[in-house]
């Protein structure tokens, strides 16, 4: 016999955590489904270490404690969450949808699908011998900040993520040197002027052409001017960072049965979070309509209007306005 659920999120990154937190709230019973080994999405994957600024009522949170904290509000609630399960299927039936995984088949009433932007992978360095010296002295994102400590370390990429790379970095690490193709950065005005005033030494507009190990193990790494002349020039590191953004893969989407309706790979909804298959709600970055914010924040709105637009739809019996004050906290 499969088990049976109310509702099924699909993804366990910010927006799909919150909405499970929602859904434990009105007493669905509710399976969380991540293909990643664990819950928190880009925002443990990518910058578990970076500040957040912009979560209301938290003034300054890291990355990884704002996921500690949405994992402890879970544990109020007897959720199935499951990791290490990416959803391969979802096909609809007579009592709502079959939900499909490599280890198992489940049944659920309605589904939330919040897989941001997919299964996304860092953009690789496109140097020949670049995979010889990837999680030795080249990372594509610096998770656990120890490794770099008092250590001479170059970031390239001219976004917010190499930006934060860098500024996270320059704390701990010896010297940082960020590097970046064009003079001008993409990130926001407001992380380009924390660079100007960080210790961060910014180098322009070079690419990485050639990376050669030096008799002490650390990286000769090549640079080229672009365009010009292709002057070259070296600098010598313990660690490289590249951020050169992420390619996102919607295979797994495209796979399933059911089709909902996409506008350059993300999910169409309505005001209540409804895609275009009834029972079928999509929260979080994965999402598209009239000005929508791919930001945390966006996503937490998102999620209660989705499970409340579920309870309404196929639980009315169990409906109604809920509020967390008739939740007692755990320490
Ligand atoms: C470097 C960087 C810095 C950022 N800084 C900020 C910031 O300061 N403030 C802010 O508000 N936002 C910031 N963002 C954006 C923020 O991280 C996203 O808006 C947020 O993570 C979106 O949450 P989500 O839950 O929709 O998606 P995600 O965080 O992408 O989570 C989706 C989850 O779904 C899983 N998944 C995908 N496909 C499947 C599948 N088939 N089966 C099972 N699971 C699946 C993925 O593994 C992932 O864990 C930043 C982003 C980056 C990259």
């Amino acid at each position: 016999m499969i088990e049976s659920y109310d509702i099924t999120i699909i993804g366990g990154g910010p927006a799909g955590m919150f909405a499970a937190f929602y859904a434990g709230m009105h007493n669905a019973k509710t399976q969380v489904v991540e293909s990643l080994a664990e819950l928190g999405g880009q925002v443990n994957a990518l910058y578990p270490e970076k500040t957040i600024l912009d979560v209301a009522g938290l003034p300054a949170i890291r990355g990884r404690e704002l996921i500690a904290g949405q994992r402890q509000q879970l544990e109020q609630f007897p959720l199935t969450i499951k990791t290490g399960q990416a959803v391969t299927n979802v096909s609809q039936n007579e009592n709502g949808f079959t939900v499909t995984t490599a280890q198992e088949t489940t049944q659920t009433r309605a589904v939330i699908v919040a897989v941001g932007n997919g299964a996304f992978t860092p953009r690789k360095l496109n140097v020949e011998n670049a995979e010889q010296f990837t999680n030795h002295q080249l990372f594509y994102s610096a998770r656990n900040l120890e490794k770099f400590r008092n250590q001479e370390v170059m970031v390239a990429g001219g976004g917010d993520a190499a930006i934060d790379q860098a500024l996270m970095l320059a704390p701990v690490a010896k010297a940082v040197t960020l590097l970046h193709r064009r003079s001008q950065f993409r990130g926001l005005a407001h992380m380009v002027d924390l660079l100007e005033q960080s210790p961060v030494k910014v180098v322009t507009p070079f690419l990485i052409s050639g990376l050669q190990e030096t008799a002490n193990g650390a990286l000769d790494v090549t640079l080229k001017t672009v365009g010009g002349s292709g002057e070259l020039a070296h600098q010598t590191v313990d660690k490289l960072v590249v951020s050169y953004g992420f390619t996102a893969d919607h295979q797994a989407l495209d796979a399933w049965d059911v089709d909902l309706a996409e506008d350059h790979r993300l999910i169409a909804v309505d005001s209540t979070m409804a895609t275009s298959v009834a029972g079928i709600y999509a929260i979080g970055d994965g999402v598209m309509y009239r000005g929508k914010q791919p930001l945390i924040a966006t996503g937490y709105g998102e999620a209660p209007v989705a499970v409340q637009a579920i309870m309404t739809n196929f639980f009315p019996d169990r409906r109604g306005p809920v509020h967390s004050t008739s939740l007692t906290p755990k320490q």
